[in-house]
């Protein structure tokens, strides 16, 4: 063969990921399922590039070159096992197949395992930036063997999006499902993100009484100072849309309920099988899945709420700066707690997640993309071992001047009524991380004495039991 790659699944993301391979130079082998897809990639966009169309997965091997490269671009799940299944057999020690898709990391630990019995390397890369981003440079999160990535390397740095620095936006994660775990948190940390700034904006608008034409001129002030990201820039935009139809603002004809098609609902269940408080994750999950809940919320419309009017012009504008800092410090929190959880997994797998490439891998392409990320990847790059980026000087110092505008934020939001529980989670976890004492020792009393579930003593080393139900001695327990 002399395709230098191969690329199977030409739905929208894979057509695009071969056409931004082909872009760059590369012989792109194309195949799937149905022909018909192939078909039109090649009469569509032949042109761009050197394809090689295969019309059965025999022939589609056989049009790579050896050690051979294969990207797997179907649908998630059951699919992605069914194609890897027909391509197994078909392929030589070496070679390395590629799962692009959005699969769970554990499925993608089993994948590598298995094909990796076969001497074929295996790699889950997670692939963000929607099909624009698979066309004109996607965020690549790569995990399997160093081997496969050095084989890999030169494709994905191509087609990756670039930094502003110039760097591609791509690096080799871990071993097995290290990448696709790093592209779930990431779908997480979008998931608070957008949750915050949709927060930001009802506050605008109910507490502060902005049009949305006026908070879309909030949010482009924003975007040019330390909130610059590619979320704040796309919610300028829908802010200052008009509704065609009726000419009113778009974000005010379209149906409040949020769906989701799960991997922010992955992230937080993993959170918790690792025992990681992602708090700023899971509200966003939670507040959208009470969004959808309608007959709930239509029993529950007219219950009492304060009926505070909105404020007068002056504090409305000392309003909107103290939102933008509670918006960044809350960001910085939820973002950190998707740093934790990553650090978690990496201990738990052994993967050696490098906290501060993906902080760089991205600073481009993904939907988080954010001037703030090069600040992230040189706090961890400074210091890798950092147990918080709050640990970070200048990212503690701004979030220390944020702190009293950001409790007003969330203040004046509860006293309006407003729900914001995404900046009320993080300023939560701030307050809890930085407390010399949690009420958990109550907790932990409580259980010893409901289950003898024992304590440990601030005093003394060792582990404890009241006898509650009797003279309510104490007891050392275990030993
Ligand atoms: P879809 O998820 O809609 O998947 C369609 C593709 O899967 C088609 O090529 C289809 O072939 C193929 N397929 C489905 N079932 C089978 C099967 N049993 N055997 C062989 N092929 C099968 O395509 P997308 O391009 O949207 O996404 C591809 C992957 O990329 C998914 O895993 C998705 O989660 C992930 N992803 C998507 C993003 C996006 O923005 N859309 C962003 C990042 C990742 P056929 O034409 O024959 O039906």
């Amino acid at each position: 063969g002399t395709a230098q790659v191969g690329v199977t699944g030409l739905a929208v993301m894979g057509r695009n990921l071969a056409r931004n391979l082909a872009r760059h130079g590369h012989t792109v082998a194309v195949h799937n399922r149905t022909a018909a897809r192939t078909r039109a990639l090649v009469e569509g966009f032949g042109h761009e590039g050197a394809f090689v169309p295969a019309r059965t997965a025999e022939e589609f091997v056989a049009a790579l070159e050896r050690p051979r490269r294969v990207l797997v671009m179907v649908r998630a799940g059951a699919p992605t096992d069914a194609v890897l299944d027909g391509l197994a057999p078909l392929l030589d020690e070496g070679d390395v197949v590629v799962d692009g898709g959005n699969a769970h990391f554990a499925d993608t630990r089993r994948r590598e395992r298995r094909l990796r019995e076969r001497g074929v390397h295996f790699v889950g890369a997670g692939v963000s930036g929607g099909e624009e981003g698979a066309l004109n440079g996607p965020s690549i999160m790569p995990g399997g063997s160093p081997e496969a990535w050095a084989a890999l390397r030169p494709l994905l740095e191509d087609i990756a999006a670039k930094a502003a620095d110039g760097a591609p936006c791509t690096a080799h994660i871990g071993p097995d499902g290290a990448g696709h775990f790093v592209k779930m948190v990431h779908n997480g940390i979008e998931y608070a993100d957008m949750q915050l700034i949709s927060e930001a904006h009802d506050l605008l608008r109910h507490v502060a009484g902005y049009e949305p034409a006026r908070i879309a001129e909030v949010f482009r002030t924003w975007g040019t100072g330390r909130l610059d990201s590619y979320l704040i820039r796309i919610t300028a935009e829908i802010l200052a849309h008009a509704d065609p139809v009726t000419g009113r603002p778009f974000v005010d004809v379209v149906a409040d309920a949020a769906e989701q098609k799960g991997t922010g609902r992955w992230t937080v269940q993993t959170a918790l099988d690792l025992g990681v408080p992602v708090s700023g994750i899971a509200e966003a999950v939670l507040a959208r899945s009470l969004s959808g809940h309608t007959r709930l919320r239509e029993a529950s419309a007219g219950l009492p709420g304060p009926h505070r009017p909105p404020l007068a012009e002056e504090d409305a504008a000392y309003f909107a700066d103290q939102i933008e800092q509670a918006l960044y410090a809350s960001k910085l929190v939820s973002y950190d707690q998707g740093w934790h959880m990553m650090r978690a997994a990496s201990e738990e797998y052994g993967w050696g997640i490098d906290p501060g490439t993906v902080a760089a891998v991205w600073r481009g392409g993904c939907i988080i993309r954010a001037a703030f990320l090069d600040r992230v990847r040189a706090a961890f790059a400074a210091d890798p071992a950092l147990p918080t980026l709050l640990a970070d000087e200048g990212f503690a110092g701004e979030v220390g001047e944020a702190q009293p505008a950001w409790r007003s934020a969330v203040a004046e939001a509860v006293r309006h009524g407003v729900p914001v529980p995404g900046l009320s989670a993080a300023l939560a976890s701030y307050d809890a991380l930085r407390a010399g004492r949690l009420p958990a020792a109550l907790v932990q009393a409580q259980r010893d004495y409901f289950g003898a579930h024992t304590y440990r003593r601030t005093d003394r080393a060792g582990v404890y039991h009241t006898l509650w139900g009797g003279d309510r001695s104490e007891v050392r327990a275990g030993s």
